[in-house]
């Protein structure tokens, strides 16, 4: 018999099971909002199948990626989420879908696979960093997409301030100082503000030279951040500048040899720690669940958020490829997005149970704000308001505290910030 989180035990065949295929942003909220908006009466059984005890908030990663090590600021524990709530919790994975038989294949395929039936399920298993086949790259390079990753790159950094630090030789040591970012989007920007700002203060504690540092980003297109409007662009290159990070715009990667990188302009750039966040792809092993994709192997939904011709199956989150009817674009890869198709999911998985139609999801962008190290910003809110500084990364923070207040209310909240708080004491 399954447990819930809180120990109470769920019946087996009382009540249609809604079974939630991964607990990042999207299937943590839909299990809280179901599970809060249960009535007397409603006979549905909530299981989260999620391979880890936590949820990773990835977008707090630049927080922990460049030290001092605290990786598991941005860990959000199930257990503790979910805890007074009456959501079964599963730690393993998705292997396969049956969408005839209306069953999940749980676990590793073969023996000890686990078949189980669902009256709705959700897709929400997310995406994974994208690394292109450039020789070299995947070898060398860190990617930035979880926990591990963020402690990757802590290792890394803290490996080469110690080979620095035993070089005599000024330039030999400057070579060992170089940090490559390779991908001026949202991620990468987060990452190199992170190590423009923190990196100087963490070599000057190692007894080595800020000077002899150097932080590059890299990026192939014309300008950094597209997304942005272009006074805001211009404000963060701005804050780059003065962060010291050296920018290479229109440059693309050729190769990737030990510790040098190679553009394809003929430049070499050393980097015996290179960071690539050059984009995402959506989780590869869904398009081998014979749902139909888009051709960057996004699951393909109608307005609901349901895939076509399967009125149980629904897909949100990174993983789902929602045409937004205003502007006729798939939606971006962005937490907000899938916070907001988790919570009118539950809505439409409640008046389903209740035997109402589900009602069109009409996605709406509030704000969009990037960091540019721990302490400054830059973004836009209320439709056009541009903001950056303090006043943005306060606004990007807040977003944060939105979000634990979401799954876990004031007290998670309150906990959340306090740390976070302390952080930057
Ligand atoms: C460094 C970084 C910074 C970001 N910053 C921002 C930001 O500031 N603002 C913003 O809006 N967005 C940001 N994003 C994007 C945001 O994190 C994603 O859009 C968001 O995580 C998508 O949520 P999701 O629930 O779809 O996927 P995820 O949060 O990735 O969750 C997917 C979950 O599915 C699980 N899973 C995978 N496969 C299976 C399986 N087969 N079975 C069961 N479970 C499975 C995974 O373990 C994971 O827990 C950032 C992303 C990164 C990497």
């Amino acid at each position: 018999m399954q447990q819930t989180a809180s120990g109470r035990a769920l019946t087996p065949g009382v009540g249609r099971r809604v079974i939630i295929a991964g607990g990042g942003y999207a299937g943590t909220t839909l299990a809280v909002k179901l599970a809060k908006g249960l009535k007397p009466g409603d006979d549905l059984e909530i299981l989260l199948v999620e391979p880890n005890p936590c949820q990773q908030a990835l977008s707090e990663l630049d927080l922990v990626a460049v030290g001092p090590p605290r990786p598991d600021f941005c860990e959000l524990w199930h257990p503790t989420v979910f805890k007074d709530l009456p959501v079964s919790i599963c730690y393993n994975r998705i292997d396969s879908v049956r969408p005839d038989d209306k069953t999940v294949v749980l676990g590793p395929r073969g023996e000890g696979a686990e078949e189980v039936g669902y009256w709705r399920l959700v897709l929400a298993t997310g995406a994974i960093a994208f690394v292109p086949p450039v020789p070299g790259l995947a070898e060398h390079a860190v990617t930035m997409w979880s926990v591990a990753d963020a402690q990757e790159l802590q290792r890394r950094i803290e490996e080469q301030f110690r080979s620095a630090i035993v070089l005599a030789d000024r330039a030999e040591r400057r070579r060992a100082l170089s940090f490559v970012v390779v991908g001026a989007g949202a991620t990468g920007m987060e990452i190199v503000g992170t190590l423009g700002q923190m990196l100087p203060k963490r070599a000057r504690a190692f007894g080595l030279d800020p000077e002899d540092l150097s932080v590059h980003l890299v990026e192939g297109r014309p300008d950094i951040l597209y997304d942005l409007p272009a006074p805001l662009r211009e404000k963060v290159r701005r804050r780059l500048d003065k962060l010291g990070v050296v920018l290479h715009l229109g440059a693309m990667v050729e190769r990737v040899d030990d510790g040098v990188v190679h553009l394809a302009d003929g430049r070499e750039l050393p980097a015996p720690v290179l960071c690539f966040c050059g984009g995402a792809k959506a989780d590869p092993d869904a398009v081998a669940w014979g749902l139909p994709a888009d051709p960057s192997g996004r699951l393909v939904v109608d307005g609901r958020n349901k895939i076509p011709d399967r009125e149980d199956i629904y897909a949100i989150g990174d993983i789902a490829a929602f045409r937004d009817p205003s502007s006729n674009r798939t939606l971006p890869m962005l937490a907000q997005f899938a916070i907001h198709q988790a919570e009118h999911c539950a809505v439409n998985i409640l008046a389903e149970a209740r035997g109402r139609e589900p009602e069109p999801f009409e996605p709406d962008m509030h704000g969009e704000f990037v960091s540019v190290g721990p302490t400054w910003g830059a973004g836009w809110m209320l439709k056009g308001m541009h903001l950056t500084g303090i006043p943005a990364i306060i606004m990007k923070r807040l977003t944060y505290v939105l979000y634990w207040w979401i799954v876990g209310g004031v007290p998670l909240a309150w906990k959340r910030t306090r740390e976070m708080l302390k952080m930057f004491r």
